[in-house]
Order: C-alpha cells, then sequence, then structure tokens
C-alpha cells in the first residue's frame, strides 16, 4: 500500500511555529516512504475561524517549500459525507440526542456516560448528539510516543459528534476523511495523542481502516505553554522562511545541511539524512 500522509491545520490563525512543525514533519515521513503527501483545512468550525486564515495558510505552505500532491480538502465541503456517517451511526443505534447544559453536565463529573442524557428531551430545541461510548479500552501503539491505552467510558465517555449548532465534531471529521484521503499513516502534535482513541473506536464503529499514528513533540514557549494559532505567539514570516524551517527541522532532530539557500534545497537537503525512528520520542519540547 503507497503510503499516504497528510497535513490538516484548522483555520482559526496564521501559521504558526506548532503547525509549521506537524506540516516539515508530516512532509518528511511522506516523502522518505514516497508515499504522497495530502492537505485538509479543517474549517468546520465557522465560529473559531479567523477570516482569510485559510488562505493565508495555504499560500505560506509552498512559501516553506511545502507543497501537496493534490489540491486541499475542505472540510466546510465535506457535510454530506459526514451525514452519512452520522446517519450510519444513528441506524446503529450508536448515538444519542443531549440537551445537557454545561452546568448540568458539570455537575456529573463533566462527562456523559452509559448512553442516555441526564437533562430531560426539550423537543423545542435542537439536540447535541453523543456517541455511546461502552467499557472498551483502545491500545494502540504509536511511532514515536510509544504504546497508549485508554479506556473510553472512563476517560472520553460519551463524547459529541454534531454540535447542538448543527456543526459536526472534529473526532467525526477527521476520521471520514483520514479514511477518503486514504491517509495510512497521521503524523501532527502530540497535543492530538488523547484524542486517537476515540478516533480509533470511531473507526472501528464505521468500518474504517486505522492509520498508524506519530505524534510529534509539542512546542512549548519559555513559560511552558503550548503555542496556539489563536494567541498568535509565534506567527511566521513567510517573505523570510528559512530562519523558520531551520528551527522547525533542529527542533525535530533532523540534521541539515549549512548551505541550503532555499526552502525547497533545505528541505531535500533534509531528506537526505531523515530517518522517521529518530525523530524525537518526546511528548513536548521547548522552543
Ligand atoms: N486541525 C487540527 C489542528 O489544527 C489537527 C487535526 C489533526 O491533525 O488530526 O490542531
Amino acid at each position: 500500500m503507497t503510503y499516504c500522509g497528510r497535513f490538516a491545520p484548522s483555520p482559526t490563525g496564521l501559521l504558526h511555529f506548532g503547525s509549521l512543525v506537524a506540516a516539515v514533519g508530516s512532509w518528511l515521513c511522506a516523502r522518505h516512504a514516497d508515499g504522497r503527501w495530502l492537505l485538509r483545512m479543517e474549517d468546520i468550525d465557522p465560529p473559531r475561524e479567523a477570516p482569510g486564515s485559510a488562505q493565508a495558510i495555504l499560500a505560506a505552505l509552498p512559501a516553506f517549500g511545502l507543497v501537496a500532491d493534490a489540491p486541499p480538502l475542505f472540510q466546510s465541503q465535506r457535510r454530506d459525507a459526514y451525514d452519512a456517517a452520522f446517519e450510519q451511526l444513528r441506524a446503529a443505534d450508536r448515538v444519542f440526542p443531549c440537551w445537557c447544559s454545561r452546568a448540568q453536565l458539570a455537575a456529573e463529573g463533566g462527562m456523559h456516560r452509559d448512553g442516555r442524557c441526564i437533562a430531560p428531551p426539550e423537543p423545542d430545541r435542537p439536540p447535541a448528539w453523543r456517541l455511546r461510548v461502552p467499557d472498551v479500552t483502545i491500545a494502540f501503539d504509536d511511532a514515536l510516543q510509544g504504546p497508549q491505552r485508554q479506556n473510553l467510558r472512563d476517560e472520553a465517555g460519551d463524547f459529541v459528534i454534531r454540535r447542538v449548532e448543527g456543526y459536526y465534531a472534529y473526532q467525526l471529521a477527521c476520521v471520514v476523511d483520514d479514511a477518503f484521503q486514504g491517509v495510512t499513516e497521521v503524523v501532527r502534535g502530540n497535543d492530538l495523542l488523547d484524542s486517537t482513541p476515540r478516533q480509533i473506536w470511531l473507526q472501528q464503529c464505521l468500518g474504517l481502516p486505522t492509520p498508524a499514528y506519530r505524534h510529534l513533540p509539542l512546542a512549548l514557549d519559555a513559560r511552558g505553554h503550548k503555542l496556539s494559532k489563536s494567541d498568535q505567539a509565534h506567527p511566521l514570516d513567510s517573505a523570510e522562511p528559512l530562519p523558520a524551517l531551520r528551527r522547525a527541522l533542529a527542533f525535530l532532530d533532523v540534521h541539515t545541511a549549512a548551505g541550503a539557500h532555499s526552502p525547497a534545497a533545505l528541505l531535500g537537503a533534509a531528506l537526505e539524512h531523515f530517518d522517521p525512528a529518530r525523530l524525537p520520542h518526546l511528548a513536548a519540547r521547548a522552543l
């Protein structure tokens, strides 16, 4: 099977150093395997979107030498596929409507369990939809973070797959699209390690294949906080891509030649010495 990797940013701000690391890491793994590298714009959460950031991210990537093998997939255009997955889960009685408020949920320890809503149905108000999660332990081997186990009932509970506003949740959209794009290995930041068991469970519920997973160390700022697009702490200058690209490669312990004068040349040189097994086996790392 041909390797297929992807980079799947959310358009909540401009490309920042943490997302560049995920983009570069996934690109290197795909190119090393002579595989495909695809893009997916995770624009399924309009309230959290920063206007213009989807186009800005897509314009910045080639400036950093990161060119995908196909046009990007936009999740905002994938509603029919998510509807179909939702109907498949509903037909199998794996979802239930939920009218709980945050306060009601907090009173229950912040988690739904046992496949029922604790609030009475409110037929006049649209519900959120949750997946019924049984007492199941999901185990998988992450290529960098090692063996993982999570009991879904204890640690995730019955999680939301369609929100009150009608938007599909990241977990559902991600699983449907990783399968649709034929992704064989997911390389992304370690902040998503604990979403992976929920995604594997959804794959099993929907009869979709489970890709391999490789979670890269999370980039932390000087105060030990995750860099995020929304705080804009570390926006990247795509007019001056080489310094940030060198920092991203150094962050991933990838050896680079000193003399490369373009992003493509720098990435090409990095690829010559690249070995995915030698990426840092760390949960997080300061910049
Ligand atoms: N869209 C997510 C983010 O930007 C990443 C999703 C993924 O790689 O699975 O954090």
